[in-house]
């Protein structure tokens, strides 16, 4: 199936772009990020910033999966075995999130939403305990802070939780964004930084003797330039043009979420993130500030579906209702459904591929909001020096063999099978790694 088919844009069905398509005019930037979510985002404003002419390509910037996701910047209560390294990066980028939103407000006048309220991860029965003592074991292996409580302290935190609960961990260093607010912050920035946008899709990828040159537009204007950075999310493995052993082994993973409304005579009905293994399943409840409370989220293979189920709501609805039994008192506000960039290791793909002039910013899967501060300086460094610097390093590109990449790309090229119309088990909540 061609790029385009999966993107629904009014645009895309109009290219004809060859050598003679016409350059547009007075444009050729330094660097040109293909993708205007959060990661291609911060990219480019982190390069305008170091003096670099940047553009952006994308039909709506701003818009991906930031819309959908939960923004927890969840470090520790999202730790899971086999990905320390991840950890590490994911560390470092909490350790930024206060000077990059002060920095990002203090730009743009918009507050985004950034809560130091902590998180309580909590079990309701005997299993879900054993796994919590578990990631408790795991996180102070890894001498992260989180404190075991009893079910009793839990509830004298939030006072909200089923009577049910059997103990908790109390994570105070993990804390919240909102991703809307941050993404509208972002272009905003971006504006005020200088970076041009151009409101279309990148059909393909141009290359010269080698090396990146540009993509040409899905009204076939051709645009160079002296460095491409591929921040497409889910979509970063499917455009035309880039060589398949530098195509990223990304995969849309679904996330089903839903949002409540915490009347003023409720509030405050949660004061921090409250999450939870329930059956095997992750559940959690993030309240905002602004009286939202967010609850997700599903985690599904299924391609580029972003169908709300009515599986996938009651799934969320039950499992959150037995943490926290007063939400079905609440408006249901909204439902949506987005895709998580994955890759076969978790991780996010940073920096220079084996194709000159091409860069990748993809694949940060559960953890793009959280990653946002740390990926804008990783890629801000290795455009203006051609190297990823040392927290980056194990998150080249160059880690997935050619092999690996053309073959998972070529995968997720394929359509999903379909599901039976009779199988609500096609949603599943999160489970650990
Ligand atoms: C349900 C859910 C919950 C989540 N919860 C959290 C959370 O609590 N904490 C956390 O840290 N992360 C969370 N995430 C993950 C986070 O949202 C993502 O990792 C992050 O938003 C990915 O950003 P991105 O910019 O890489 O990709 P996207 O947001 O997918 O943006 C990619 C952009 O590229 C554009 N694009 C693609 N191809 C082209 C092309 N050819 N031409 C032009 N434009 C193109 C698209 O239009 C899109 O705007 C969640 C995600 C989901 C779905």
């Amino acid at each position: 199936m061609p790029a385009r088919d999966v993107r629904n844009s009014p645009d895309s069905a109009s290219i004809a772009s060859g050598p003679d398509s016409p350059i547009h005019p007075g444009s050729s930037p330094d660097v040109l990020v293909v993708g205007g979510g959060i990661i291609g985002l911060v990219t480019a404003w982190r390069a305008a910033q170091r003096g670099l002419s940047t553009a952006v390509v994308d039909p709506e910037p701003g818009g991906g999966a930031a819309q959908v996701a939960a923004g927890m910047l969840a470090a520790v209560t999202e730790l899971h075995y086999g990905e320390q390294t991840l950890l590490g990066l994911n560390l470092e980028s909490a350790r930024r999130y206060p000077g990059f939103a002060a920095e990002l407000t203090e730009a743009t006048g918009q507050d985004l939403g950034y809560r130091r309220s902590g998180t309580l991860a909590v079990a309701l029965d005997a299993d879900d305990r054993a796994h919590l003592r578990e990631l408790h074991a795991l996180q102070r292996q890894c001498d992260l802070e989180s404190e075991w409580l009893t079910g009793r302290e839990c509830r004298r935190l939030e006072p909200m939780l089923a009577p049910g609960v059997r103990g908790g961990l109390r994570v105070d260093g993990d804390h919240q964004v909102d991703p809307r607010r941050l993404a509208k912050a972002l272009v905003a920035a971006c504006e005020r930084a200088g970076v041009t946008f151009h409101r279309l899709w990148a059909d393909r990828l141009t290359v010269v003797r080698d090396r990146a040159t540009g993509v040409v537009l899905a009204d076939g204007t051709r645009i160079t330039t002296g460095q491409v950075v591929l921040a497409g999310g889910s979509l970063s493995g499917r455009l035309d043009g880039v060589p398949d052993d530098v195509l990223p082994p990304v995969r849309p993973v679904k996330g089903q979420v839903l949002r409540l409304a915490v009347p003023g005579q409720y509030a405050p009905f949660l004061s921090r993130t409250v999450r939870a293994v329930v059956r095997g399943s992750q559940v959690y409840l993030v309240p905002r500030e602004n009286g939202e409370l967010v609850v997700g989220a599903t985690s599904e293979e299924l391609g580029w579906d972003t169908t709300v189920t009515a599986g996938g709501v009651y799934e969320l609805l039950r499992d959150a209702h037995e943490l926290v039994p007063g939400i079905t008192e609440l408006p249901l506000t909204e439902t949506r459904a987005g895709l998580r960039p994955g890759s076969p290791d978790n991780a996010p793909l940073l920096g220079p591929t084996a194709l000159p002039g091409l860069l990748l910013a993809t694949g940060h899967h559960r953890n793009g909001v959280l990653l946002t501060p740390v990926t804008g300086d990783v890629l801000a460094h290795a455009l203006t020096t051609g190297e990823l610097p040392e927290e980056a390093r194990p998150f080249t590109p160059a880690r997935f063999g050619p092999a690996l990449t053309a073959r998972t790309a070529r995968s997720a090229l394929t359509e999903p099978t379909p599901q039976p119309a009779t199988e609500p088990a096609a949603t599943f909540t999160e489970q650990p790694a």
